[in-house]
């Protein structure tokens, strides 16, 4: 085979395995129902040009009917390039519409010199992006965060907010007039950078407005990479953990009632010391068995 067509059947490896677990997130939460007008956020960047040729994907093999409305927000950050997804868009033949407003100016405004002013533009594009989905009638928002943007958060929450929570695939808007969608939330963001560079898509730089990255995301980013190259399996094993929670062995009295916890006849055994069950593995039980459990993960990981 030639390289060429090696790197082809690589790609094509890569767009099915993308589309395989959407398809498999957008299913396992229910994410888009029949007769759904799916607003797809496109922000110019890789995840949000993902999302919308893998929704397309879906739209044409799913068993169900739903449209779809991609949906740009024009900042007015200085050097936005306001041509780009307008003839990207004009060329796909996909119903759009490029909503302007100036939250830079708002942003630069309200926010001291030297502050990040991420959290206020955030809050605006959110406000706008809603309003946008009442006026086109769009049932449901699809944002283009992927499965390591919920593992970043939920360090981040863990870290500095003092609450284990992430970024839920599927989500009730605080009014309750939004649901708001994660297709990608099962796919890695490795994937999404080789698929983006494989498709060329037209990519809008996303620090046009001169702020900085927010830093303490940007070094759980770090953390985690070098984790999953340091101990392969580890990312894979913490994403599995967001769905796979025992609220009985947290201590959030609010999910579990310890209080009301007493002795009762166990139909299983007692469990509450069972050891962490491994990707691939069982929960380990007698010694002999840990042994031949240790050899069983040794062999996966090798
Ligand atoms: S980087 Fe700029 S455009 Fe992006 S959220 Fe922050 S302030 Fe807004």
């Amino acid at each position: 085979m030639s390289t060429e067509a090696k790197q082809q059947y690589s790609i094509n490896k890569l767009e099915k395995r993308i589309r395989r677990q959407t398809g498999q997130a957008v299913g396992d939460f229910g994410m888009i129902e029949d007769g759904d007008k799916v607003m797809v956020c496109l922000s110019g960047g890789k995840d949000s040009y993902t999302l919308l040729t893998t929704l397309q994907y879906l739209q044409k093999v799913a068993p169900i009917q739903f449209s779809i409305v991609a949906v740009n927000l024009d900042q007015k950050q200085p050097g936005f390039p306001e041509h780009v997804l307008p003839e990207y868009l004009d060329k796909l033949g996909v119903d759009y519409k490029i909503v302007e407003e100036n939250t830079y100016a708002i942003v630069k405004e309200k926010v001291p010199e030297g502050k990040t002013t991420c959290a206020l533009c955030s809050r605006l594009r959110r406000g706008i992006l809603y309003r946008t989905a009442k006026e086109l009638g769009a049932t449901k928002i699809a944002l283009g965060h992927h499965r390591d943007d919920m593992l970043e958060t939920l360090f981040l929450n863990m870290f500095h907010g003092g609450s284990l929570k992430s970024m839920p695939p599927k989500l009730v808007s605080d009014n309750g007039e939004h649901v708001v969608i994660r297709p990608l939330a099962y796919v890695k963001e490795k994937d999404i950078e080789r698929y983006a560079q494989a498709q060329g898509y037209p990519i809008i730089p996303c620090n046009l407005c001169g702020s900085q990255e927010n830093l303490q995301r940007k070094q759980i980013k770090e953390m985690l990479r070098q984790w999953d190259r340091q101990y392969p399996g580890r990312i894979e094993s913490m994403f599995k953990a967001l769905t796979n929670v025992v609220p009985s062995h947290l201590a959030d009295p609010t999910l579990f009632d310890f209080a009301q916890a007493s002795a009762t006849a166990q139909t299983h055994g007692d469990t509450a010391f069972d050891q962490p069950t491994l990707p691939g593995s069982h929960s380990f039980q007698t010694e002999d068995e840990d042994a031949e459990q240790i050899q069983v993960i040794q062999v996966a990981n090798a």
